[in-house]
């Protein structure tokens, strides 16, 4: 099973990726996490990319596209992804499309965890004391939860056409969450 899990910046993605991930042995595959490993190491590609997450902009389509195309097409990996993070814009969208046409795999279900923009700055804030993530003030929060405003919540009326969007109130707690995705999952595992 192939999953996108869909929501603004703090809205819990990371937490119910791992979740999922461990209930029904898929892999996480956070984009996010991918381009701050690039930093953390100083490759070349992190070199690049560091004072664009920092200032909460998009990087560009071709640079994701080429991480994300290194695990689907990694047999091993094969509908059994959790895609957390991508895609963020309608280009994006198409473009899994594509690669999953590629390497003969779908998409099962699009999970949209939806949460205010007040609760988003109050779990930035707490997550800012765990993680030390360097485009987690206040000021980039906002401005990445803006871009996710503008690029990536189109995104989701092309999966609403496809019926496969679900959307779970990400203001209740992680558990409650968790169990009402584990429902919609096995719901289409049948
Ligand atoms: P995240 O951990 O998903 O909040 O992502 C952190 C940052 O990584 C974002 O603010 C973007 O700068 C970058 N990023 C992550 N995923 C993508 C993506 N699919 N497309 C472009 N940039 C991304």
């Amino acid at each position: 099973m192939n999953i996108i899990i869909f929501g603004p910046p703090g809205a819990g993605k990371g937490t119910q990726s791992k979740f999922i991930e461990k209930k029904y042995n898929l892999l996480q595959l956070s984009t996010g996490e991918l381009l701050r490993n690039e930093i953390k190491n100083k490759t070349q590609l992190g070199l690049e990319i560091s004072s664009i997450i920092n200032s909460g902009d998009l990087v560009s389509d071709e640079i994701v596209s080429k991480l994300i195309e290194k695990y689907i097409s990694d047999q091993q990996n094969k509908q059994r992804l959790i895609f957390d993070g991508y895609p963020r814009n309608i280009d994006q969208a198409k473009n899994l499309d594509k690669l999953l046409k590629k390497y003969n795999q779908r998409i099962d279900i699009v999970l949209k965890l939806s949460v205010s923009l007040e609760t988003i700055k109050k779990r930035i804030t707490e997550r800012k004391s765990q993680e030390q993530r360097t485009d987690d003030s206040d000021e980039i929060a906002i401005k990445r939860f803006k871009t996710y405003e503008l690029s990536s919540e189109p995104v989701l009326d092309y999966y609403k056409q496809s019926n496969l969007l679900k959307v779970i109130n990400g203001e209740n707690t992680i558990s409650e969450i968790n169990v009402e995705i584990s429902g919609l999952i096995d719901a289409i595992k049948g």
